[in-house]
């Protein structure tokens, strides 16, 4: 497709049509393609041709959804997978050899953690980690062996922001990969790519998806790692089945709209936050009062859907402040147009040591809210009456 912008990109990006000439793309629920003669067979095998072969390499519906949003990243080329970790998984592993280094920011996603924590150790690959306002030593943290940079912006759940164009450059200089997992932003508000990221990872299960219905993984970037990715996932099997990647592609349609009015309901709560006497501080990379508020201006088109606040009281009242939610859902999901509340300490969190919950910014008294695309004032309005159970 001609150069067109985001919001025609993402509804635009069809070329899939059958002999009834359907308007809306079908779903292609079929786990093999067949071929007119043994040649035809024979030529596909060999990447002679583009045909589809199996669902588990690839399928009209994941084909579709990944040219999708390797244009709204900028990205050469993708994977669709099954999951976000199994995004995560299957990308980071086989660009990695025994030996290897992963140089982590701190502030990742749990199970990524444990990832690279627990199981990557047994393949000979190591991973340590920085703290986010260690970015600018980040080249001190660098080994020879250091293959892999990996990160989240804004981070989950401290919503703090990494300097992209400042560790992209520090890579480069090193010949280390940059990998970022984009989910919290979504290629409408970032596109690491334009700062130098070598490969994007997103949980589609989030803001790709946006109403909470079905899991999904997309990995996109740079074509030659893309090759290495797409071969492992082929033969391991993670693959993204046809129905989700034809309900994540319907949903990136309206992904601009939806991502326009999480960021306009989550600026609305955190402005009207700020001055809460039971509230210590509010983090929400639109608010001039966010420590990063510059970098967000500079590689954000808005602050997003989703803000924390830390309560003047500590783990009790956290708790109690959850209870008392009439309408926010309390769940550990995000992206969802339904707001979702969120108590880090007691549930995504709730593995690491408090020493280790400190150091990440996650105290006790710490709420996450996905803010949804529920009335503004609505959310506000259910958010302000939780007050009254910590009384
Ligand atoms: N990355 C981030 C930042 C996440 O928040 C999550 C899930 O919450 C994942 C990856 C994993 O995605 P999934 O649950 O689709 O496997």
């Amino acid at each position: 497709m001609e150069k067109k912008n985001f919001e025609t990109l993402a509804i635009r990006t069809q070329d899939t049509r059958s002999d009834f000439k359907e308007h809306s793309v079908p779903i292609y629920l079929s786990s093999s393609f067949v071929f007119d003669n043994a040649e035809a067979l024979r030529a596909a095998f060999n990447e002679e041709t583009d045909d589809f072969i199996y669902s588990r390499y690839s399928n009209p519906n994941l084909d579709e959804l990944v040219q999708k949003v390797c244009l709204l990243e900028g990205a050469e080329d993708g994977v669709a997978f099954s999951s976000g970790m199994a995004a995560v998984f299957s990308s980071l592993f086989p660009l990695l050899n025994q030996g290897d280094h992963v140089l982590s920011c701190a502030s990742i996603f749990g199970a990524s953690h444990t990832l690279f924590t627990k199981y990557f150790p047994k393949y000979g690959i190591s991973t340590s980690y920085f703290q986010v306002g260690e970015t600018k030593q980040i080249e001190s943290f660098i080994r020879p062996n250091t293959k892999i940079i990996y990160l989240e912006s804004p981070t989950n759940p401290t919503i703090e922001l990494l300097d992209l164009e400042y560790i992209s450059e520090i890579a480069k200089k090193h010949q280390i990969l940059l990998v970022v997992d984009n989910c919290f932003a979504t290629p409408y508000l970032q596109q690491p790519i334009q700062f130098g990221a070598d490969i994007i990872i997103h949980s589609a299960t989030k803001y790709l998806d946006g109403q909470g219905r079905v899991l999904g993984g997309l990995a996109v970037g740079r074509k030659d790692l893309i090759r290495e990715i797409y071969l492992f996932a082929r033969i391991s099997g993670p693959s993204m089945s046809a129905f989700n990647a034809w309900v994540i592609s319907k949903s990136i349609e309206t992904l601009a709209l939806r991502m326009d009015r999480h960021s306009q309901n989550a600026l609305h709560v955190a402005t009207n936050l700020q001055d809460h006497p039971a509230i210590v501080k509010v983090i929400y990379p639109g608010l001039e009062s966010h420590p990063q508020f510059h970098l967000a201006k500079k590689q954000m088109k808005t602050g997003g859907g989703i803000l924390a606040f830390s309560l003047k009281g500590g783990y009790e009242e956290a708790q109690k402040w959850m209870d008392g939610l009439k309408m926010i859902c309390i769940s550990p999901n995000l992206g969802d147009s339904r707001s979702i509340a969120t108590h880090p300490a007691s549930s995504t969190h709730c593995k690491l040591t408090p020493e280790d919950r400190q150091a990440l910014g996650i105290t006790d008294g710490l709420i996450r809210i996905s803010v949804g695309l529920e009335n503004e004032n609505d959310i506000l309005e259910d958010i302000l009456q939780a007050f009254n159970s910590v009384k």
